[in-house]
């Protein structure tokens, strides 16, 4: 096979990032915007030993489970990648998908994967976005995604998975921009004010936060700013992030805060929760509920234990662990997360919460070294990249009865599974995938070990 010959494939499944795939004789094609159940004829753009990459250049015949997508712009923008496959199709694929990185890399022959807990109405379900600002070609100012892949702007301020409120602040600060000549930040110059908007809206309480990301110290006119920005019913907290580095990161170190509160408050499952913007919090109120009761529920509390939680962020989980456990101690990386999260302690009474700040895979073990911690249960949920090998070590040694691992990538999710259950003293008791990200490819899943009954 060549680069640019032109190929007839059917699509059979899906990719990491949502790319149709099709095979020649067990060699895999991935196609952009191709839907399993898709007959299409492809070019191929670039041919490896053991797989190509190929562009769709005609439809043969439509799969079956394609759906009318809500968003025009949605092949365009790297946020949705399968929004045009039917929903019931991508919850299928992603439980799917679950079930074999278990099997192919977590090493285990009949994974417990539960059935998938979908949403049901999974549009607008974002409570966050960061959008970049440039300019488009005729030299306007623009906002919108990132298209897939690249740093090229997809100009749009309605977005099918995110909340109303968008695209009023948006246009709103565009207008600003325009009338008071700010120039939006340039990746390629260095040059240039505004980089992104983050926008939060707190979906139980109604308050919005919006935080600009600037190449600066300053924002012209930023008391004017924020005035317009306060008459948008619900705004309730407005700051700057400093953000002066040629990087991909988007949010800088320093936040500054310019009117109203430093955070906005949201409610889930009955707890109250103060988020700044330099925290994490999930991004799907609705499913982050189901998440965290499965998360409660597995952890099987009856009011006594001890519990570590490792990667807490605000301290959603712990709190939540909190009403039924005897102590929860939480650890997080990020300075302000660790505030907001002993802040949402006493805000919603619990006294039965500790909060460290530092690594996981430094306090903890630090902690049990030196301080011969021990925990009954332990919940972990970390980012993409999974717990380091020093953190797991740590968690087998401290011998709690039941691991909950909260994960939003099934691949490092069964990567730390297979390493927690290889000396046979832990058993993988059941595996729920949660749909936080409908339309994408990605799916999150709280996974239940529980240790053997001592021989
Ligand atoms: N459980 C929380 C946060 C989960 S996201 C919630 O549901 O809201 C993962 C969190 O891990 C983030 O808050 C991130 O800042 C934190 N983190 C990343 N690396 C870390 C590390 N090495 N040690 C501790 N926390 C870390």
């Amino acid at each position: 096979m060549k680069k640019n010959e032109l190929i007839e494939i059917k699509i059979e499944t899906l990719g990491n990032a949502g790319e149709g795939i099709g095979k020649i004789d067990g060699y895999p094609l991935f196609v952009k915007d191709a839907l399993p159940g898709d007959r299409v004829q492809v070019k191929l753009t670039k041919v490896k030993k053991t797989y190509a990459y190929a562009r769709l250049e005609r439809m043969l015949e439509e799969s079956p489970y394609r759906t009318e997508p809500r968003c025009p712009l949605h092949r365009r923008c790297g946020g949705c990648q399968i929004q045009a496959l039917s929903y019931e199709k991508q919850l299928e694929y992603k439980e799917n998908k679950v079930r074999q990185d278990l099997i192919r890399i977590g090493g285990f022959s009949e994974p417990p994967v539960q059935p998938v807990l979908g949403m049901e109405n999974p549009y607008h379900y974002r409570n966050k976005a960061q959008f970049p600002f440039g300019r488009d070609r005729e030299g306007r100012i623009v906002t919108g995604f990132y298209a897939g892949r690249t740093h090229t702007i997809v100009a749009g301020t309605d977005c099918a998975i995110g909340v109303a409120e968008n695209r009023k602040i948006l246009e709103l600060i565009l207008e600003f921009m325009n009338e008071k000549g700010i120039e939006p930040y340039d990746e390629t110059t260095g040059k240039g004010l505004l980089r992104h908007a983050l926008i939060r809206k707190a979906f139980a309480t109604g308050e919005l936060m919006v935080c600009l990301v600037i190449n600066g110290k300053k924002f012209p006119h930023v008391e004017e700013l924020g005035d317009r920005l306060f008459e948008i019913p619900g705004m309730t907290s407005f700051s700057l992030n400093i953000n002066q580095k040629n990087t991909n990161v988007i949010l800088g170190e320093t936040v500054i805060p310019v009117r109203g509160q430093a955070y906005i408050t949201d409610q889930i499952g009955g707890i109250r929760y103060q988020i700044s913007p330099l925290s994490f919090y999930q991004v799907n109120p609705a499913q982050t509920e189901k998440l965290y009761r499965t998360a409660l529920c597995y952890a099987g509390l009856t009011g006594g234990e001890t519990v570590w939680e490792l990667y807490c962020g605000i301290g959603t989980i712990s709190l939540f662990l909190a009403q039924k456990a005897g102590k929860v101690c939480g650890v997080e990386i990020v300075p302000q997360a660790v505030e907001d999260a002993r802040h949402n302690a006493v805000l919603n009474g619990f006294e039965n919460v500790e909060f460290y700040q530092g690594k996981a895979e430094e306090i903890l073990p630090e902690k049990y070294q030196k301080e011969g911690i021990r925990a009954d249960v332990l919940v972990v949920d970390p980012p993409r990249k999974g717990c380091d090998s020093d953190c797991l070590e740590t968690m087998l040694r401290m011998e709690p009865k039941r691991i909950v691992y909260v994960s939003c990538d099934p691949a490092t999710l069964a990567r730390d599974l297979k390493i927690l259950c290889q000396d046979g003293r832990y058993e993988l008791k059941k595996v729920q995938p949660v749909d936080m990200f409908p339309h994408t490819a990605g799916i999150e899943n709280v996974a239940l070990l529980e240790r053997k009954r001592d021989l």
